[in-house]
């Protein structure tokens, strides 16, 4: 004997954060309960980063780090052992319960397209509310060149802003100051309101997209807030509340499809030849200066230089997780098994494939610039993947790695606090932040 279909909708209708939410802590910095997107530390294998995700709108789950996957009954049948009819029944569901009659039928299906409208109204007011907030922040920020966003925090890093004469023009003005911006942490819990716990000088830049075409629309904004009493490190900021430190980085607005693009020849009429790629503002214009005292403002002058939002954006959704070649956990039953990470084929089908980053038609080619300071596996994967997914006759695509154990800024870094530390007669800041 099984459950009636309307008993089986209605259990599948049990929002999944809050089966899941028995066992797991949620990560607030990187939830977003509004958008119906949980973050935890995975229940399936040890971990202390969270790359166990639960996706309310879809009513699944997945980890990233091992594979685990599935909807709310299996979940329960997964993590406590359940049967199928042990997990419904769990979760309130009534074998027994009465054949609906017509007329019921129809209200419910009325009932269930009225609260999908009220979602998706929600959705949108909640994106609309996020993009305006992201326009207010950048329309209130100031040049960059000059600011303590420079003097202080690039200049600690060994970088300056790029706009100097003879190429100011070329220089699309993706980066702006922002003098005393406020962070918020993320609300304790339901209901409850973001918290003000801070607020101090932060770097700007302009999320655009999509890429393709001379479209360069507005779509957010990414947030750096810096520490104004240390050259060139990012504030530490600490969870009064949880005593957890909290990202300096930020962003506003919907980083999908999108990307900063730091130096775009299209300003002055010169077509993307070559796009220089990487993650993170301070890689990307660490390599845009090291090329630029090398090949000199001419060679560089058909030469895009633009980061992805954050890693996994610049490969966009797989098509399957691998096995990790050395990062292992632990199983419930003891057995020792490879992590998974998203793999090196493109996900080109789904729905997921529209939030994944497209390059102007015109770029002939594309270098990729991969830290190594992180996990070199997953960043390879997510290079394999662009190149597939970015692939197109006459195109060449490549990548090059900062050396072992580095990123692209980490030298230019060390010299330039070594550097400040001479001058003002103090030990260089060292480590980073
Ligand atoms: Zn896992």
């Amino acid at each position: 004997m099984t459950f009636p279909d309307h008993e089986l909708d209605r259990i599948k209708a049990i929002p999944i954060s809050e089966i899941i939410g028995r066992d797991v802590t949620w990560d607030r910095a990187k939830t977003n309960a509004h958008a119906g997107d949980f973050w935890a530390c995975c229940p399936f294998h040890a971990e202390k980063t969270p790359s166990f995700h639960c996706d309310d709108r879809r009513g699944t789950y997945k980890c990233f780090g091992c594979g685990a996957a599935g909807d709310g009954i299996g979940y329960l049948m997964e993590r406590h052992g359940l049967t199928f009819v042990e997990a419904v029944e769990s979760l309130g569901g009534k074998r027994d319960a009465p054949e609906l009659s017509p007329e019921q039928k129809a209200a419910l299906e009325a009932e269930r397209a009225a609260k999908a409208a009220a979602d998706a109204r929600d959705d949108n007011i909640y994106r609309a509310r996020e993009l305006r907030r992201a326009r207010e922040i950048w329309t209130a920020g100031r040049t960059f060149a000059g600011s303590p966003g420079e003097t202080i925090y690039w200049r600690g890093r060994g970088l300056w802003a790029p706009g100097r004469p003879g190429e100011r023009s070329a220089v699309y003005p993706s980066l702006r100051f922002a003098e005393d911006l406020p962070y918020y942490a993320p609300a304790l819990g339901k209901g409850q309101k973001p918290r003000l716990i801070y607020s101090g000088p932060a770097v700007l830049a302009a999320i655009v997209g999509p890429a393709d075409g001379d479209d360069l629309r507005f779509q957010g904004v990414h947030i750096t807030w810096f520490d104004p009493d240390h050259a060139g490190e990012k504030v530490r900021l600490i969870d009064p509340a949880t005593g957890e430190g909290l990202p300096a980085k930020k962003i506003r607005g919907s980083k999908a499809r999108g990307w900063i693009l730091l130096r775009d020849p299209r300003r002055v009429g010169i077509g993307i030849g070559r796009l220089r790629i990487g993650e993170g503002v301070e890689t990307v214009r660490s390599y845009w200066q090291a090329e630029e005292a090398v090949r000199g403002a001419d060679g560089i002058a058909a030469t895009a230089y633009a980061t992805s939002i954050d890693l996994q954006s610049m490969g966009g959704p797989a098509m399957a997780t691998v096995a990790h070649p050395s990062a292992t956990h632990t199983t419930k039953t003891g057995k020792v098994v490879p992590d998974r990470v998203p793999g090196p084929v493109p996900d080109t089908e789904t729905p997921r494939a529209l939030r994944a980053l497209m390059l102007p038609d015109s770029v002939r080619e594309v270098l990729m610039l991969g830290d190594s300071d992180s996990d070199a596996f997953t960043a390879r994967q997510v290079h394999a993947r662009a190149a597939a997914r970015w692939a197109r006759p006459g195109r060449r695509i490549g990548s090059v790695w900062a050396p072992e154990g580095e990123d692209f800024n980490d030298r230019l870094k060390e010299r330039a606090q070594a550097a400040l530390g001479q001058e003002t007669g103090t030990a260089p800041a060292r480590g980073n932040a």
